[in-house]
């Protein structure tokens, strides 16, 4: 077995990282995987394979990027830390299909990096993300309307629950409704906490979005149909009339009539609507408010 098979191992990590004198970042959200059944699952369920060039955020020592490197035809990872540049050219020296962007994520032009790092290849993304950006990071993947097939990450197990859960549900936030509004979500398998080093003080789960060909189509002004949606879920199990009334500041007899021109219930709760019916209300409401 070469040295990049044994990278989950955790005696092989340690000895990797004590050699470089690297220490784990708390704030990076350094957490690395040590289980050796759940980088090749990602990989697998996350399209690396021929055709494909994947975008990988947060590399580690690459444990993931390795398994994604084995499978498709080119890996492109950013990875923030300067630290781990020399032990990623030792890990993944055997691989000739990987490039290291040594970047913040948040900071990389997605659309010029997959437009010059993949020509011809469909791409998607695979991740098991710093958690303290998991919102920002989906969002702003989904948000560019970047040329992806599908968005595969490690996430929180709370915060998976709440991006993959159905519209509507009990579950859903305004993160629910976005993700549904560009992609298939889909809660592919959960990962406890002692699978990674350090563990963290959560379990994790894997979640997979689907990138729509087509977003619902019907929406007046998307911009304001996103704030509608931020708003109504501004004050958790209040009434719609009431959160999106104090989260646009708007006239709350103004949001009731719109509620009721879309041909909803005068009490009804955010989490109580479909997509179809959120798109309804936000139109009926921007018209009156004169928005978009
Ligand atoms: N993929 C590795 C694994 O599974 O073992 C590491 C995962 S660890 C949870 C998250 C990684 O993301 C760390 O290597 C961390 O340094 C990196 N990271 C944190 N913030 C980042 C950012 N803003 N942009 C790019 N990488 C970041």
């Amino acid at each position: 077995m070469s040295v990049t098979d044994k990278l989950s191992n955790i005696g092989v990590i340690k000895e990797i990282l004590s050699r470089h004198g690297f220490s784990f970042s708390k704030s990076l959200g350094q957490n690395f995987l040590v289980n050796p059944s759940v980088c090749p699952r990602i990989a697998e369920l996350g399209n690396a394979k021929p055709g494909f060039g994947i975008i990988e955020i947060g590399t580690g020592i690459g444990v993931l990027t390795n398994e994604l490197a084995k499978r498709a035809d080119k890996v492109v990872a950013v990875e923030i830390d300067e630290r781990l540049m020399p032990v990623l050219a030792e890990t993944l020296s055997e691989h000739d299909n990987v490039k290291i962007v040594n970047a913040d994520i948040m900071e990389v032009d997605l659309a010029e990096l997959i437009k010059n790092e993949f020509g011809g290849l469909e791409v998607a993304v695979c991740a098991n993300l710093p958690y303290y950006i998991t919102s920002p990071v989906i969002m702003r993947l989904l948000e560019e309307r970047l040329p992806i097939r599908s968005i595969t990450v490690m996430v929180q197990k709370e915060a998976g629950v709440r991006l993959c859960a159905p519209m509507p549900s009990r579950d859903m936030g305004a993160v629910t409704a976005a993700v549904h509004y560009f992609s298939e979500p889909e809660l592919l398998f959960n990962v406890s906490r002692g699978s990674f080093m350090p563990p963290p003080n959560v379990d994790s789960c894997v979640v997979r979005f689907n990138i729509r060909e087509k977003t619902p189509e019907g929406v007046r002004d998307e911009a304001f149909f996103f704030r509608t949606v931020r708003a109504a879920f501004s004050q958790r199990r209040k009434t719609l009339a009431n959160s999106a009334a104090s989260g646009l500041s708007a006239d709350k007899a103004v949001v009731s009539a719109a509620i009721e021109k879309a041909g909803l219930p005068a009490a009804v709760r955010p989490e109580q609507l479909t997509m179809e019916q959120f798109i309804a209300f936000a139109n009926e409401l921007g018209e009156m408010l004169g928005e978009g």
